[in-house]
């Protein structure tokens, strides 16, 4: 047995893939980059594209699903998406397709994954809480607003990848026309860092190891206010708050076992 872990292959408006491993199991939430790019990012953190069981899709905008069927056809692993996702024909042909419920708990290998309906401008959209029966990590990026059923499936996360999008200053004196801004400042949109400041202090307990911050924008945001919104509430020095580089992405964290 090993430790439930995860990394990050990039997070941000040019791509997002999140690793998650258990034992031999091993899933991506999303893929935003291209098949090259994919194993030249899996490389960094020890593995290949076909050691992959496959990948779980988010929603349908390309910075999530760009290299989804792209990999899915290199590789082919299945491809796992709600029927609102697949109906925008954005995956293209994939090999192995399973639809899933955006309400219903799958497994795949030693991974166990609930889907998680957000608040988000794609047509069915859902973010993952994966755990290995002990342990579990919420992914959540990609919605405007927090729902009740949202505070309560990532209750009690050992690990929080959280969306730190936009400082809402920055957004509303920042390079993007009118339209754009109201729709990523809205319900629809991304969660601003005092959004996701809010939502991590109700979700905060003392088994929670690791917070990290992701989907920051680089024209709306920098890394020091994403953590220093969330430093308050972790109460560590905010430049040891991980947080997602589009770029590098973010190396392995390991899940420590609660006894
Ligand atoms: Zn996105
Ligand atoms: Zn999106």
């Amino acid at each position: 047995m090993t430790a439930l872990r995860f990394a990050s292959l990039g997070s941000g408006s040019r791509g997002n893939a999140t690793l998650i491993e258990k034992n031999n199991t091993r899933i991506l939430i999303d893929c935003g980059f291209g098949v090259k790019d994919t194993r030249a990012r899996l490389a960094r953190l020890g593995l290949e594209l076909e050691q992959l069981d496959g990948v779980l899709v988010t929603h349908e905008h390309g910075d999530h699903i760009g290299g989804v069927g792209r990999i899915a056809r290199a590789s082919g692993m299945p491809v796992f998406c709600t029927a609102g996702t697949h109906l925008t024909g954005r995956l293209g042909d994939v090999p192995d397709l399973r639809l899933i419920s955006s309400h219903r708990k799958l497994a795949i290998g030693d991974l166990e994954i609930e889907p998680v309906p957000v608040p988000h401008d794609a047509k069915e959209p859902v973010q993952y809480v994966v755990g290995d029966g002990q342990q579990r990590i919420g992914i959540l990026t990609d919605l405007g607003s927090i729902t009740p059923h949202i505070r309560h499936c990532y209750q009690h996360c050992g690990a929080l990848i959280l969306e730190t999008n936009h400082d809402p200053m920055m957004l509303q004196h920042g390079p993007y026309p009118p339209k754009l801004k109201r729709r990523v400042a809205g319900n629809f949109g991304h969660l601003s860092n005092e959004q996701a400041r809010v939502l991590l202090a109700e979700l905060l307990h003392d088994k929670l190891q690791h917070v990290v911050a992701a989907h920051i924008s680089d024209k709306n945001n920098t890394f020091d206010l994403a953590r220093a919104a969330l430093q308050p509430v972790l109460n560590v020095p905010a430049d040891e708050i991980p947080a997602i580089d589009q770029e590098e992405g973010l190396g392995w964290f390991s899940l420590k076992a609660w006894n």
